[in-house]
């Protein structure tokens, strides 16, 4: 494709000017992009595919060092005799004015006996200028496989119309030596890419206010949650986030912090006051809305069909009132039956699971696991086959403690079926 317009005209002028790979970037291709391999047999001797030395290891690391070559290894445990690895290395930097980033197809071919091969070949380059506008030079490829990217070699870095495959290329192996453009120093920007490839990170922080203002305000966590999060209006937060800057306050979890002023908004609290923006203990104030805003919702849903609601309570107590006042400990965890369908209910909506409509299963009974009265896990038991059925965390997940809470439940079954005969 030939250049459109001044700016692709200038990124394929420039373009010829990049020099070729120092020694020192080369050799951070060959030895951290591309993981040379090291052959371990059953009896635990590695042979190193680099320089032929065989060592013992018998170790369940994957990595290790040669101690004749010293290169790091990757270990493979196999029989196998050729090693083959196509990896892409990244290097950002500068050329005419222009943010350049270049990428690198870099290939590894090892044979027991022989010495490994390494090579590399530029195949793709992503040109930015200062207003973010960018375009792409890359090698052509094969078209109708299933690989996006089996390049062609012996053509030209050309320029191409932007097409989804470039943006498919993994560039998470990017050189830790970057130069850039004035403007892009001028963002603020160091290092990191908040979970964005190096393209659209740098187009991002050229185009957009917010993304820039949130890098220099060094809200980072807010940052990477408005890069990747496009389901929420960063406009319903900045208010409290320059609140929140004025105040010295670094939002370190950026979901739970826009999920509590979500709540907050909910609760009708002043998102302005500092009070409520900058909590000492986010998690706990989180937790402390979330627990009121389910109290509430639950009342709301009770009041609306009382009638209802009195005959679930009215038969729930009858089936299950046989098991009231069940608490197990180990001291730490605590397991208790849910005595009412508005405490189970709740546990639902607290827990955002399905166990609000568990209270009409006539086999089941429904015990909460907590800790200083924060909820783990909600536990089913089937009362025929005295069995947890089921323990789960908040949205169906599970806690580091699941295990010891089944447990528990297990080990106080005797006291279940006691209440039953009873
Ligand atoms: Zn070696």
């Amino acid at each position: 494709m030939k250049p459109k317009n001044k700016f692709q005209q200038k990124a394929v002028e420039a373009s010829k000017k990049l020099p070729p790979l120092t020694p020192a970037q080369e050799r951070w291709a060959y030895t951290k992009v591309i993981e040379p391999v090291g052959r371990r047999t059953e009896n635990g001797l590695v042979y190193c595919l680099d320089c032929g030395e065989v060592f013992h290891n018998d170790t369940k690391r994957k990595h290790c060092n040669c101690p004749n070559c010293r290169t790091k290894l990757y270990i493979e445990d196999t029989r196998k005799q050729k090693f083959e690895q196509r990896m892409y290395a990244i290097y950002i930097t500068a050329c005419e004015g222009l943010q350049v980033i270049r990428v690198f197809s870099v290939d590894y071919y090892a044979k027991v006996g022989t010495a490994p091969r390494y090579s590399h070949t530029e195949v793709m380059q992503r040109w930015i200028a200062p207003n973010g506008k960018y375009c792409t030079l890359a090698r052509n490829r094969v078209w109708g496989t299933m690989y996006y990217d089996s390049w062609i070699y012996s053509s030209d870095l050309e320029l191409h119309n932007e097409t989804w495959a470039y943006d498919q290329i993994d560039t998470s192996d990017i050189y830790p030596r970057m130069k850039l453009i004035p403007e892009l120093k001028r963002t603020g920007y160091k290092k990191g890419f908040y979970g964005q490839t190096p393209k659209d990170l740098f187009c991002a922080l050229l185009t957009d206010n917010r993304a820039e203002s949130l890098l220099k305000m060094g809200q980072d966590d807010l940052l990477r949650l408005y890069l990747n999060d496009h389901s929420r209006n960063i406009n319903d937060y900045w208010p409290s986030i320059r609140i929140a800057v004025r105040n010295g306050y670094k939002v370190t979890d950026a979901t739970m912090w826009c999920d509590y002023l979500d709540m907050l908004r909910e609760s009708g609290k002043d998102l302005h006051s500092p009070k409520y923006v900058c909590p000492a203990d986010l998690h706990r104030e989180h937790d402390r809305y979330m627990n009121k805003l389910a109290r509430l919702e639950t009342d709301r849903e009770i009041a609306e069909n009382l009638p209802s609601y009195l005959r679930k309570e009215t038969a729930y107590r009858k089936a299950k009132a046989n098991f009231f006042g069940l608490v197990f400990s180990d001291g730490h965890i605590d397991v208790r039956v849910l005595e009412s369908v508005r405490e189970i209910v709740l546990e639902g909506k607290a827990m955002h699971h399905c166990v609000g409509s568990y209270h009409s299963k006539a086999d089941s009974l429904i015990l909460s696991a907590t800790i200083d009265g924060k909820r783990l896990e909600t536990v089913e038991v089937s009362l025929s086959k005295l069995q947890v059925i089921q323990s789960r965390g908040v949205c169906n997940g599970q806690t580091e403690y699941h295990d010891r809470i089944v447990n528990l439940v297990n080990r106080n079954m005797p006291l279940i079926r006691k209440r039953i005969a009873a």
